[in-house]
């Protein structure tokens, strides 16, 4: 229960050709026999991952990937698989031997991450059997275009050095990614409203709201967490308005209703859908909701295939919402999982939903190709603002970060 999510640790992929110590690697680095390592090719047969904290970086996951290499019908599943890895990473390794050298392989790798602006460390595993032979370290620099950092797994040698330099290396945006701890500074009071319903999990509070109270502490500002019942009576006991209030989107009028208008006023899924995807990219998916027409296609997507319930909020109250604006029925079609469709273009409106399970950088994968593709895309959190008439005031603390909607843009990691 204590351990950094998977989707909030920093993405590292290992890449590399079948049989040049992927799996050894994971395994060095997290000092854990987990993935299966064998001297025949392709033993990895899914992507592997595997949790390690690397300070001063903090909590990561190391992914060992199959090969891209691969081969037959299995090889292509696989190959899919690995290409999904490269929408969530946030550094890459690319890992070759002395005795396979560089090919057309290793060079598309370097492109993949030159492309989608994924900083690239290249590792030589084996040095232990370079000897003296510095010619042949050399050689594949060139071919690479990179230098080597060399490793023994086997020897466990360079290892540290590797660790410094993927500290060195790992994304800034990662290190300074914010859900609130921006708009406050140090001294500043935040009131957290949050409903303690039937929904609600017993005996703690979920993880969006734990993640923003820590975030709050990291900033050396003050959190006070009320109920929406008792938000007028801690209002009182203030001796300074709150900086910022942020509630959950199912008692925002309530809360709304209670504050005066100057005080600035956001919700949990406006912040998260910042902190997780490009707000400004979201924002303009907005705009094809009052185009929609009798009959066009709307993709639902969700991130992972959690449990449902009645009157479920993809499957029943999101349909249900659009088709009475829109005033006909649509044609809803529904992804769920750690895949993406293949045929985006098909659809007038993407509606993704907050995307807990998905790191950041999966996230701006996912709003990235529905730009390419010119299908706009909202997340569930900006949606059920704008249906519900709470968008325009859960915006306002953000509205400096707002642009002119440009759906050409090309997304970063730091929503840039
Ligand atoms: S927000 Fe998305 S990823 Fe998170 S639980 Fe819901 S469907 Fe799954």
């Amino acid at each position: 229960m204590n351990e950094t999510p998977r989707a909030n640790r920093l993405h590292i992929s290992i890449f590399g050709r079948r049989n040049v110590g992927k799996s050894s690697l994971l395994n060095a680095l997290t000092g854990q026999e987990m993935a299966l390592v064998s001297d025949h090719p392709g033993t990895t047969t899914d992507p592997v991952y595997k949790s390690i904290e690397i300070l001063p970086l903090g909590p990561c996951v190391i992914i060992d990937t199959a090969g891209l290499d691969d081969i037959g019908d299995l090889g292509l599943m696989r190959i899919k698989k690995t290409r999904e890895v490269f929408d969530k990473t946030d550094l890459a390794l690319l890992l070759i031997e002395p005795g396979a050298g560089v090919d057309s392989f290793e060079l598309e790798i370097k492109e993949e991450c030159l492309a989608r602006k994924i900083p690239l460390l290249a590792v030589l595993n084996k040095s232990d059997l370079l000897g003296k032979d510095i010619d042949v370290k050399e050689k594949l620099e060139k071919e690479l275009g990179l230098s080597l950092i060399p490793v023994s797994c086997l020897a466990g040698e360079g290892l540290d050095y590797l660790k410094k330099m993927i500290i060195k290396h790992a994304p800034a945006e990662f290190q300074k990614s914010y859900i609130v701890g921006d708009l406050i500074s140090p001294g500043d009071l935040c009131i957290l409203v949050t409903p303690i319903d039937s929904a609600a999990p017993r005996g703690r509070l979920i993880l969006p709201q734990v993640q923003t109270i820590r975030d709050i502490l990291d900033r050396n500002a003050q959190a006070l967490v009320v109920k929406e019942t008792e938000l007028r009576e801690a209002l009182q006991t203030l001796i300074k308005p709150p900086k910022l209030v942020i509630t959950d989107s199912q008692v925002f009028k309530q809360v709304a209703a209670i504050l005066d208008e100057e005080i600035p006023l956001t919700s949990f899924s406006i912040l998260f859908a910042r902190y997780k995807g490009d707000l400004n990219s979201l924002m303009w998916g907005l705009k094809a909701i009052d185009e929609l027409q009798a009959g066009d296609k709307v993709l639902i997507a969700e991130a992972c295939t959690h449990h449902r319930q009645e009157d479920d909020i993809g499957t029943v109250k999101i349909p249900r919402l659009l088709e009475q604006k829109v005033g006909s029925r649509l044609d809803f079609h529904w992804y769920s999982g750690s895949g993406y469709p293949e045929n985006l273009e098909d659809f007038k409106l993407i509606i993704h939903c907050g995307a807990c399970m998905l790191n950041r950088r999966q996230m701006l994968s996912r709003i990235q190709k529905a730009l390419d593709t010119g299908v706009p895309i909202v997340n569930y959190g900006i949606f059920l603002a704008y249906m519900n008439g709470i968008l325009e005031r859960s915006l306002k603390p953000l509205y400096h970060e707002l642009k002119e909607p440009c759906p050409e843009r090309k997304i970063t990691a730091d929503g840039g």
